[in-house]
């Protein structure tokens, strides 16, 4: 079963890299300038955003 992702915006400090490693669930937002999660992630994607979670510097991705 595909994962639920959440983003902490008091955590998240705009860095990027989320939407660098999984474009298909996470963009940077124009009017905040930090992540949001665009859709939720298929079973394609799990790699990537378990990927992304590890490597946010704030550690604000959750994936449930
Ligand atoms: S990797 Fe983490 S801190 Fe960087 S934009 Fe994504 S959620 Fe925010």
């Amino acid at each position: 079963m595909a994962k639920k992702v959440t983003i902490d915006s008091s955590k998240c400090i705009g860095c990027g890299a989320c939407a660098g490693i999984c474009a298909s669930v996470f963009a940077i937002s124009p009017t905040t300038g930090l992540a949001e999660v665009v859709a939720e992630p298929t079973e394609a994607d799990e790699a990537a955003v378990e990927e992304a979670a590890t490597s946010c510097p704030g550690a604000a991705i959750e994936v449930e």
